[in-house]
């Protein structure tokens, strides 16, 4: 089987946050046959809801779709490296493989800070790719931050 990366939809969930005023992040969550069952974006602004983080969004979509608090097999695609919270939640929904995109050295939670995947506690540890479209990732963020300290 040939690997076919969805970081193209996550990124234009990314930007669809970005248009929002949201900070862009966006994430796809794939099944086993390879059909994308939740793409989405964060929304922590519009919900007034800091757990809102688009991977959260995307695990409860997929969840709801599946009938399941579990998504076996399922592979998780993310614009920005998780933060603690998301890890743990991609740890709880049993994703399969994580591919995220550019790391954060602020928040994130998987390669560095917390790096919940490390701890013994973590009853369950995805596959993890990192630098999936990096420089896209990044480029969007540098922008909407860039923007907001201009203040438009
Ligand atoms: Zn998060």
């Amino acid at each position: 089987m040939t690997f076919r990366s969805f970081m193209d939809l996550a990124l234009t969930e990314a930007r669809a946050a970005a248009a929002r005023g949201e900070v862009p992040v966006g994430a796809v969550v794939v099944d086993r046959a390879g059909q994308v069952v939740a793409q989405v974006s964060n929304r922590t602004r519009e919900l007034h809801d800091p757990t809102a983080h688009a991977e959260v969004l995307a695990i409860r979509a997929a969840c709801a779709q599946l009938g399941s608090e579990r998504l076996v097999g399922h592979d998780l695609y993310v614009t920005l490296e998780p933060c603690a919270m998301c890890a743990a939640a991609l740890a709880s929904a049993r994703i399969a493989r994580l591919y995220y995109g550019a790391s954060d050295p602020k928040s994130g939670g998987v390669a560095q800070g917390a790096r919940v995947f490390a701890h013994v506690q973590c009853h369950h540890v995805p596959e993890v790719y990192d630098g999936i479209d990096a420089a896209a990732a990044e480029a969007l963020l540098k922008a909407f931050f860039a923007q907001k300290r201009e203040g438009n």
